[in-house]
């Protein structure tokens, strides 16, 4: 199955793409993880946007567009996973053209629900395996005493240069305007399931589980 993590910066949805790679052999496609990819290997469109992404704007449609239609040529596993894609409502009309012109259909979007003091909160206690993208937080999930990643071993962990608070009040700020009316465009069209966003970890991932099987 198809699905879209749907939820503002934040709100654990790769964290729990990672779960459901593990779990399902899923794909997961997250357009922030291709951007931040294209700026550390110097592409021209990695230049071109990185100064976009630090003030927490986002990136032309084009651009995200084109980096989601490269990746859905050829078989998909157990299903994409996208995540932080679509943000805007031409974003979401490309992906629902594409879909149908890869002859794959959506079959759900799981929206977590969150609230902005946890956003915050999260957002700034949050570091990542520099060698495998694994995700920690301070609180929630700490790295291992030991100083190597659970998923990989790596010992290098770094935060982004996004995720400070006045970066993040923008991304919030995008979010509200442009990617929050997402949710009425798929509650229209009878995709759109809610998953409590705050609990533990697990807590989401069983939510999320349910959301899809159920
Ligand atoms: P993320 O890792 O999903 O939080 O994305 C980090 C940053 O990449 C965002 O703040 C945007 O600047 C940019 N970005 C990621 N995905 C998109 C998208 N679908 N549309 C526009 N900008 C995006």
């Amino acid at each position: 199955m198809n699905i879209i993590l749907l939820g503002p910066p934040g709100a654990g949805k790769g964290t729990q793409a990672r779960i459901l790679v593990d779990g399902r052999g899923m794909i997961q496609l997250s357009t922030g993880d291709m951007l931040r990819e294209a700026r550390t290997s110097g592409t021209e469109m990695g230049n071109k946007v990185a100064a976009v992404m630090d003030r927490g704007d986002l990136v032309t449609d084009e651009i995200v567009i084109g980096l989601i239609e490269e990746k859905l040529e050829g078989d998909n596993g157990g299903g994409f996973i996208f995540d932080g894609f679509p943000r805007t409502l031409a974003q979401a009309d490309a992906l629902a053209e594409l879909l149908v012109t890869h002859g794959k259909t959506l079959d759900a979007v799981v929206a977590m629900e969150v609230n902005d003091e946890a956003l915050v909160a999260r957002i700034t206690a949050r570091s990542t395996c520099g060698n495998c993208g694994e995700v920690y937080n301070d609180q929630m999930k700490p790295i291992p005493a030991d100083g190597k990643c659970s998923n990989c071993g790596g010992t290098e962990f770094k935060r982004r240069a996004d995720d400070n608070e006045e970066s993040l009040k923008q991304r919030l700020m995008e979010y509200y305007k442009k990617t929050s009316p997402l949710i009425g465009y798929y509650h229209a069209k009878g995709q759109l399931r809610w998953v409590p966003g705050l609990g533990e970890i697990d807590e989401v991932a069983a939510g999320i589980a349910g959301a899809l099987d159920g």
